[in-house]
């Protein structure tokens, strides 16, 4: 393992780089963050402010904090970029205020026309309509998007990814929790993430599971050989009898079953709730009732609402009740029936109570019981060969890519592999390591 703090970040092309969104489909951008939403249809919009999302707000995750440390350059131009393409003459860079070093540095380095506006250390932050209104104190409506409120949000190393002018072959993420070493690691898309845990020294436990993207809105892992695709921003380690990997892998009939005989009504997951606190239709509390009663559809409309963030279940309710997972299951009927907000946006006002409700950061670790592990995460450099990579078809939102290439064929790193379908979301995925070729109905693999 070489010098913390150097990966390899190159710059951009030729400096004959024109932004637009057709070269952002070019080079397969998608949202970094987790949402995988492809960048290029993000960027076919008008608006007058641009916010780089730097709230990084998953606990132990460490990733934006470490690109805005060491690869501010291609960031920086990336939002400048970004700012071209909408038309915006403001750009605004949403950093945790405890961040004072990388601040003052971006302060320094920003180009015309972008300021820093330090964020308080709370969960959730990063959510686009709380990211969205710390910033601004505009409030997105209710199913909406950022550009509502003449604004496009996105995350720290998109930006870096358009500044770079480069196909999407490898992606940032932190390794941490249960490791020897917690790190932040520049990896080909595709490798394994048992390849990556044994680059962070390997697991400081025997029995483990893994939780992909963080803790909180974490996929539980299902096996090592998982592929790390454009999204996975986090590989977090826990002992198998952690409650975090307990609760992130409990089966809907517990959910349900145990749901329906605890839940007392306190209204605790509601009062917390980030959505209901900004002022929106959603109360899970009421979506609770749902596991007992046919409820009203002003319940069902709620749940439509949930930013899945997981606070209410991970945080605020005191029976160790899962809302955010009765949420998510009734959305599909929410939606089924058409039980959208059907009010006037402009009566949505945040709770006069939203401020002091905030739950900061060192709370949500203690509650969650990840303050034993090393909450940092220093970007180094590793140097991964991977005998082989799996780039799964759909790593992004939108359909799956259709391979362009068939097996046997050998494609060195860039090479492209597959494209969208005609019409339709989705996002090119190109080779990120040298090799031949096997298509498979999910995957392109490449044996090195
Ligand atoms: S916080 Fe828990 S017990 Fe209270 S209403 Fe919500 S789900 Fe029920
Ligand atoms: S997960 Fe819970 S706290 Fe988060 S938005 Fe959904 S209902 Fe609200």
């Amino acid at each position: 393992m070489a010098e913390t703090g150097k990966s390899h970040v190159e710059p951009a092309g030729n400096g004959s780089y024109h932004p637009s969104a057709e070269r952002l489909e070019e080079l397969g951008i998608v949202g970094a963050g987790g949402g995988g939403f492809p960048a290029a249809a993000k960027f076919r919009t008008r608006v007058s402010l641009v916010i780089a999302n730097a709230a990084e707000c998953e606990p132990l995750l460490h990733k934006d904090k470490e690109l805005l440390h060491h690869h501010a350059e291609p960031f920086l131009r990336g939002l400048r970029m970004a700012m071209e393409m909408v038309g915006a003459a403001e750009g605004v860079i949403g950093i945790k205020e405890k961040y004072h070093e990388i601040i003052a540095a971006l302060e320094q380095q920003a180009p015309a026309g972008v300021r820093v506006v330090p964020l308080p250390d709370v969960y959730p932050a990063g959510d686009e309509f709380i990211l969205v209104h710390l910033v601004t104190g505009r409030v997105i409506p209710p199913g909406g998007l950022p550009k509502d409120v003449d604004a496009v949000v996105s995350n720290v190393e998109t930006l870096m990814n358009i500044g770079l002018d480069r196909p999407v072959t490898h992606k940032y993420l932190t390794v941490a929790g249960a490791v020897e070493t917690p790190i932040t690691l520049r990896v080909p898309v595709g490798i394994s993430i048992g390849e990556v845990i044994e680059a962070a020294g390997g697991t400081s436990v025997s029995d483990f599971g893994v939780l992909l993207g963080g803790v909180m809105m974490a996929k539980p892992a299902t096996s090592l050989e998982e592929p790390v695709t454009k999204t996975t921003g986090g590989i977090v380690v826990l002992p198998a009898t952690h409650a975090l990997i307990t609760r992130h892998n409990a089966p809907w009939l517990h959910v349900q079953r145990v749901g329906r005989s605890a839940c007392d009504q306190c209204r605790f997951c509601t009062e917390f709730c980030p959505r209901f606190l900004l002022g929106h239709p959603i109360q899970p509390h009421r979506a609770m009732q749902s596991l007992g009663f046919e409820t009203g559809a002003d319940a069902m409309v709620s749940t439509l609402y949930c930013c899945e963030c997981n606070l209410c279940t991970m945080y605020a309710c005191p029976e160790d009740l899962d809302p955010k997972t009765v949420c998510v299951q009734s959305k599909p009927l929410a939606r089924e029936r058409d039980l959208t907000f059907k009010g006037d946006p402009a009566t949505i006002t945040p709770h006069p109570m939203a401020e002091f409700r905030r739950v900061p950061m060192r709370r949500l670790i203690a509650r969650l019981g990840l303050g034993e592990f090393n909450n940092v995460g220093p970007l180094t450099e590793y140097a991964f060969a991977p005998r082989t990579v799996k780039l799964l078809l759909k790593q992004h939102a939108g359909a799956p890519a259709t391979p362009v290439v068939k097996c046997g064929d050998r494609v060195r790193m860039g090479d492209l592999l597959a494209v969208p379908e005609a019409g339709k979301l989705g996002a090119r995925i190109h080779a990120s390591i040298d090799g031949v070729v096997t298509v498979k109905s999910d995957a392109v693999v490449i044996e090195a």
